[in-house]
């Protein structure tokens, strides 16, 4: 039996009705096999980067446990994005819905179709809010060995930046009451 990994995904979306989008997103990946202790961040609103439409989007992260391959980890968050309708036409196109692979555990990956931790993540400030949200500000990146909050601080600093905006605490994504 497969020891229990800390992964870490990014989510975004910026078409349609963006929080219903999100919420039922959430409520995929809380599906997910072998997979427990989620924990999801507050949601963000970011202005769009290098997007051919000027929508902004909805941001947050989310950590859990999981009992999966990152590959199979990554092919079941493709599975929820195409289940959106999400085609992808060209890099950076508007999407429903998209969920990256941010960290897996302590791993470094870089396969062709796989790269962990998400190689732009230190660049995007709407990606290192959500995420020192959930795991603090000071969990090292397992690969540039340095804490989220100052790779955030380093990001701040950098010109044309998009503010990302807090929106509401983590129960945009709360587990329905049965
Ligand atoms: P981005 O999310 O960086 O704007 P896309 O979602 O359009 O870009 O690109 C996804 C592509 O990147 C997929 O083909 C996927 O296989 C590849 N990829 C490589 N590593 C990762 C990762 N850690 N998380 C998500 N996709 C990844
Ligand atoms: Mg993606």
């Amino acid at each position: 039996m497969s020891v229990w990994t800390v992964a870490a995904v990014g989510m975004g979306a910026n078409q349609g009705d963006r929080e219903a989008n999100l919420n039922r997103a959430a409520a995929a990946l809380r599906a997910f096999p072998e997979c427990r202790h989620f924990r999801f961040s507050p949601l963000y609103e970011t202005q769009a980067v290098d997007c051919s439409e000027p929508h902004p989007f909805l941001n947050a992260a989310v950590t859990f446990e999981t009992r999966l391959p990152a590959v199979d980890l990554l092919g079941n968050l493709h599975r929820v994005e195409d289940d959106f309708g999400r085609r992808r036409p060209y890099v950076n196109a508007p999407r429903p819905l998209d969920l990256d692979l941010l960290l897996y555990g302590e791993t470094v990956i870089r396969e062709p179709h796989l790269t962990v931790p998400h190689p732009r993540m230190q660049q995007r400030l709407f990606v290192l809010t959500p995420l020192a949200a959930c795991l603090g500000e000071d969990y090292r990146h397992p690969a540039l060995n340095r804490p989220l909050g100052l790779l955030e601080a380093a990001c701040k600093q950098e010109e044309n930046r998009p503010a990302v905006r807090f929106l509401r605490p983590p129960d945009w994504a709360a587990a329905p009451s049965r």
